[in-house]
This record gives C-alpha cells, structure tokens and sequence, in this order.
C-alpha cells in the first residue's frame, strides 16, 4: 500500500517542497491507472487484516500550504480520490508562514482555519503535523512531547469540529521517530504516525506506524515507488517503540507475498529530510 505525501503543489516559488501543478497532475493519473485509491484508516485495516489482494493509494499533505486548495485538493475531490492533510497548528492559527520558508527569504502563504474547516466539511481528512513543527530528535520532556501532540491535537479538533485521528512527524526520518515521540502519539489516543524516510505499507505489518514516501518531482522516482521495489523494503531502517497497550515491540515481522519487482526498479534510496 503506497502512501506517497507532498507539501505544496503550485506553479510560482519552486524549492525542493513544491512539485508543479502539472506534475502532481501526472502523479494522479499515473496512480489511477495502477493502484486504488484508499483511505489511510483503509490501509491501516489492510496492514491489519493481513492482506491486500490489489495495491492500493492514499495520497497526504504536511505542512498545510494555502495554494493547496487552488488546484490539488479540488482535483483529488473531483477524482473522489481518499486524502489526509496534515496541518500544523500554531502556523494555523497565527497565519505565520513557516520557518523553513522564511529562512529562505520566501515566506510562502499558509492555509487558514476556514480553508481547513471546508476540507474537512468535503471529506479530506485533516491530520496534526505537530503544533510548531519541531524537530523530535531534540525533544525528550514528555511535558513538551504532550503539548506539541497530545494537547495540539486536542486543540486542532476543537477549532474544527471534526476528529484528528493521525498524526505526521515533521521531517519524518529515523532520527525524529524516537520511543519518547511515539509514546507521546500513543498517549494522545491517535490512531496512527506516519513517516516521511521511504517505506511501504505491507499486510502484516505494524498498522500504527504508516510508511511514506516523497511524491518526487522526478517522475521517474515516483514510478519506481509507485511500481514496488523490495530492495527498498530490504533496505528500511527499523524504528522501535513500544505500545501502551500492546506492549513491547521490535521489528516488523518480514513481508509476505511481495509483488514482484519491476523491471523499472532503480537504485534504492533513502531521500533526504524534507520539511
Ligand atoms: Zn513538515
């Protein structure tokens, strides 16, 4: 089950975060004809169950950029293709562009509260991306950890009215998936975390933990995520945490019935952080 995220989708300010209108056209078309759009509360039943006979696709959103809403939101609801937005609160609620845009001189417009109401009134399912967009591999107060998740998604559901079940680490790489940030997700009565280092979202496997990867300017990278690749599977680092309830946990067990790998397949990549 692929569950690639993007953060902005738009035709003027390009950077590393931002893939063209165009080409998030293509990515759309190019996942109807291979895969199923699904739900991501889908796939964690699917991982779940243990199986999934068709390949499936969920695509997400972090951050929450305003220009979203001109033309990659309303084509996924003309699609009626299942989505998650993941919005960070504080960058809500002050209207306050986010500081990986203002550091580059180029304070991009951020959604606002009416925007993400209206997405969640049409059926998009909005998801926390923390309250500041902080960077967990410097976090270990569990004071912090519960105010950046736990009250964050507490607050974001108030201001919606619609629930917050997931929830998706900035940056999203090994190093900002600790036990401690985790735990505090569990805490929090979330139904999920999702990460942003590459992976695929195989039957049998962890259903808490929902492996992502970047929906790539580089249409060819893209395919090959989209087309299966067990090196990369083969190649995943392991996170390890523990439940509250389900108690210890360790590596995923190892997939079973693997489609086959495309000929298309490339050199397996782990992708740099992106925000
Ligand atoms: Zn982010």
């Amino acid at each position: 089950m692929m569950v690639p995220f993007y953060h902005r989708v738009a035709d003027s300010h390009p950077n590393p975060w931002t893939i063209s209108r165009a080409r998030f056209a293509r990515h759309v078309d190019h996942c109807l004809q291979h895969l199923q759009p699904r739900s991501l509360a889908d796939v964690q039943q699917l991982v779940r169950q243990g199986n999934c006979r068709q390949p499936t696709v969920t695509f997400t959103f972090d951050d929450g950029y305003a220009e979203n809403c001109d033309f990659a939101l309303p084509l996924l609801l003309e699609k009626q293709i299942p989505c998650t937005y993941f919005v960070t609160l504080s960058n809500l609620i002050h209207q306050q562009p986010f500081s990986h845009d203002r550091q580059r001189g180029c304070p991009l417009p951020v959604n606002n509260l009416r925007q993400i109401r209206e997405l969640a009134d049409v059926g998009i399912e909005i998801g926390l991306h923390s309250r500041d967009h902080i960077d967990f591999s410097t976090v270990n107060c569990a004071a912090e950890l519960d105010l950046q998740i736990g009250q964050a998604r507490t607050e974001l559901e108030q201001r919606l009215g619609h629930p917050v079940r997931q929830f998706a680490f900035p940056f999203g790489m090994p190093r900002q998936l600790t036990a401690a940030a985790i735990a505090a997700v569990d805490r929090a009565g979330l139904h999920g975390f999702s990460s942003a280092f590459g992976g695929y979202n195989l039957p049998g496997r962890d259903a808490f933990h929902l492996r992502r990867f970047h929906g790539d300017c580089d249409f060819n990278r893209f395919r090959n995520w989209i087309s299966f690749d067990p090196r990369k599977v083969r190649s995943e680092p392991t996170i390890r945490y523990q439940r509250i309830a389900e108690g210890p946990r360790a590596a995923d067990p190892a997939p079973i019935a693997a489609p086959p790998l495309s000929p298309s397949a490339a050199i397996i990549q782990l992708p740099g952080a992106t925000p």
